[in-house]
């Protein structure tokens, strides 16, 4: 694919200020040689003004892991894509821990998506089937459900920022990653699925990263599949030396 790959840390619930400065700190070396992949580190709320200033004259971006559908008001707690379209460029939707714990619809993510990208965020939507819908034999179907409905209204124009990540459900935080040829056989379908709803040139434009236990012992296998445009990487993107190998491959 002649598109540039994106590589995204999900740090989740995890690093605090110090913490994420002395990741940010070593991790701008490990890849400082990196031109032709796009690196996202997707810190806490927290971190995120301390990290913009780390990263200005680096080639790292940064993005934010949920944002509420509101610009302002009474949502105690919340924080909107408003108030993130200043520090950030990408923000996480969908993830499945948002949608397992919190309750998070497809008609709601859709919202979210909405607002990210009325303030010029770039959304990585991500989509996945749990273990249970994979052994009935339900993961084509989920995904399509998944994709129509978060993409709801959105143009062909502003699917030049959109991202997919897909997140089988079962290999997130497991250690047990999808095949290659799992991941590709999914991902293949998301880009027959976006030529249907959109055309073939977003289809071939639209960056469909892998999610769950990427790790740097098994990044190359996956990222080399045709249609895996990249890696959203949990657990392994809290050392910055294995998120910097994963970013190398
Ligand atoms: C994730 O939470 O998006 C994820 C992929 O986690 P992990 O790499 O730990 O499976």
């Amino acid at each position: 694919m002649a598109m540039k790959p994106l590589i995204a840390a999900n740090w989740k619930m995890n690093k605090d200020i110090k913490e994420a400065v002395s990741f940010i700190n070593k991790f701008k070396n490990l890849i400082k040689n990196i031109k032709n992949t796009e690196i996202v580190i997707c810190a806490p709320f927290t971190s995120l003004s301390e990290i913009k200033k780390l990263i200005k004259t680096t080639n790292i971006k940064l993005g934010a892991q949920n944002m509420h559908f509101e610009e302002k008001g009474a949502f105690t707690g919340e924080i909107s894509g408003l108030m993130l379209k200043d520090i950030v460029e990408y923000v996480i939707l969908g993830h499945s821990e948002r949608r397992q714990i919190f309750h998070e619809t497809d008609d709601l993510i859709n919202k979210k998506i909405e607002s990210a990208l009325k303030n010029k965020l770039k959304p990585i939507l991500c989509i996945g089937e749990t273990l249970q819908q994979r052994n009935n034999n339900k993961t084509m179907k989920i995904i399509k459900n998944q994709l129509k409905g978060c993409l709801k209204n959105v143009s062909n124009d502003e699917m030049k920022n959109i991202v997919v990540a897909y997140e089988p459900v079962w290999a997130i935080g497991t250690g047990k990653n999808a095949t290659p040829e799992q991941a590709e056989e999914v991902h293949k379908f998301i880009r027959e699925l976006l030529s249907k709803m959109y055309n073939e040139t977003i289809s071939k434009n639209t960056r469909i990263i892998y999610g769950g236990s990427m790790k740097p012992n098994n990044a190359r296998e996956l990222l080399s599949m045709p249609n895996i445009n990249g890696g959203l990487v949990g657990g392994a993107s809290l050392d910055a030396k294995s998120f910097g190998e994963i970013c190398n491959t």
